[in-house]
Order: C-alpha cells, then sequence, then structure tokens
C-alpha cells in the first residue's frame, strides 16, 4: 500500500489534535503530532534553566537532547532523552516556552528530519504549523485548520479545567493571541496557510463534524485506493 501524507496546520486551540487523531483513527493512518516534539524540546530547555533568549545556549543545549516517537496501542508517545514525557508537555508554561524557541532555526532542523522520517514509513495525518508549508510540502491533502480566537480560547479554558487546573479565560484568550503572533511573525516557517490549503473554520463545528470534513475531503480525491 502506498502512504498517504495528510497536512493539517493552523493556530492553536483549533482543535488541530484532537480532529486530526480522529480522522487517522477512520481512515487507518498514523497521527503525528509535531507540537509534541517542540513542546518536549521546550521542557528540556526548561529543565536546563536555559531562557529562550539564550540562542547560543539552546544550541549548545541541543546537542544533549534526542526526541523521538514511539508508539502504545496507536498513541503517540514522545521520547526525551528515552523518557516518557507525554504526561509533562501539556502546561501553558511547555507551550508557551515551545512557542519562544520554536522560531530558532536550529530546533527547527532538529525535528525536520524525524517529521519526515515518520511520514516516509506509513500514512500519516501530521498537524502542526509548517506541516504544509515546509515539513510535507508534497502531502495529498492540506488542511488550515482555525477557529474565532475567543471559541479557542474557550476550548482550552475547558480543558485546562477539565484537568484541574487553575485558569483565567481572559488570560488564555491574551496568551492564545500572543502564541498566534510570535508563530505567525517569526522568519523561519512562519505559521500561514500553504497556497494549495482547503480553509476549514471549525468555529461552529462539532469536533464530529470537523472530523468528517476531513475525512470527506481526502476520500473526495479519490485516492484511498492505490497511489498511483
Ligand atoms: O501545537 P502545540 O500547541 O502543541 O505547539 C506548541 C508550539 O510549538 C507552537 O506554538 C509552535 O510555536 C511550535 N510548533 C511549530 N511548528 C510545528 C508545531 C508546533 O513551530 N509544526
Amino acid at each position: 500500500m502506498a502512504n498517504y501524507q495528510i497536512a493539517i496546520d493552523g493556530p492553536a486551540g483549533a482543535g488541530k489534535s484532537t480532529i486530526a487523531k480522529l480522522a487517522a483513527k477512520e481512515l487507518g493512518f498514523v497521527y503525528v503530532d509535531t507540537g509534541a516534539m517542540y513542546r518536549a524540546l521546550a521542557l528540556f530547555f526548561i529543565r536546563e534553566k536555559i531562557g529562550a533568549g539564550d540562542i547560543e545556549g539552546l544550541k549548545q543545549a541541543l546537542k544533549n537532547v534526542e526526541v523521538t516517537i514511539q508508539y502504545e496501542e496507536n498513541e503517540q508517545v514522545v521520547m526525551l532523552n528515552g523518557e516518557n514525557v507525554n504526561g509533562l508537555i501539556r502546561s501553558e508554561e511547555v507551550g508557551k516556552m515551545a512557542s519562544a524557541t520554536s522560531p530558532v532555526a536550529e530546533v527547527r532542523k532538529k525535528l525536520l528530519s524525524l517529521q519526515r522520517k515518520l511520514a516516509e514509513e506509513t500514512s500519516v495525518i501530521m498537524d502542526g504549523r509548517d506541516i504544509g508549508t515546509a515539513v510535507l510540502p508534497e502531502a495529498d491533502l492540506k488542511i488550515y485548520l482555525t477557529a474565532d480566537a475567543s471559541v479557542r480560547a474557550e476550548r482550552r479554558y475547558k480543558e485546562l479545567l477539565a484537568r484541574g487546573e487553575n485558569c483565567v479565560l481572559e488570560k488564555i484568550r491574551d496568551e492564545i493571541i500572543e502564541r498566534d503572533r510570535q508563530d505567525m511573525e517569526r522568519e523561519v516557517s512562519p505559521l500561514k496557510q500553504a497556497k494549495d490549503a482547503v480553509l476549514l473554520d471549525s468555529s461552529k463545528l462539532s469536533i464530529e463534524q470537523a472530523k468528517n470534513e476531513v475525512v470527506r475531503l481526502f476520500r473526495a480525491m479519490g485516492i484511498a485506493g492505490q497511489k498511483p
């Protein structure tokens, strides 16, 4: 069977990972969460007490870090120097550090080959900020998934509350807007809609509806059988 690639990019909290995971399950593809890789590196930098502005320090630290991916019961497990860090990378602190360090070219380079290698091995739905524009420019289907900032903030707020974290909606909204600004304005691989990406606005869609739309778009391409 040939390998297919679906790239999903978009701003924070648009529902990329939830929707991509469900669509991957339905299509029998592997879901690859590239944000988790940036978060794992960010966790390492936090632990090493290297500030996001210390570019030389970040570059040096990259020599001592290895991020790898394993799959356990179809779930992506991110390993940081051999340690499973899945449970440690979802905080706002790590998210902010990931966004602040992801503009560094060496950080991106470190993860790019891992991401491409995963896509060579099997059919993937990969989500992130630069998948359609930089990581998998030849992807069979590219989707730019977005939603209103207030809708995205509310979703993130509910997610954090459900995890028992203390949070304030207004603050989350401000942080989301700031994170998008950083991701869109950086020089290397900024977040933007690829020219050939389909725009999908999930503001008024349920998770199920958005997932169905991703699956429909892929099937509508008529390539769900053998790749030519
Ligand atoms: O998607 P998630 O919120 O986990 O991503 C965390 C941060 O990692 C993003 O804000 C972005 O700065 C960075 N990232 C990136 N390129 C990707 C995926 C994530 O720069 N492909």
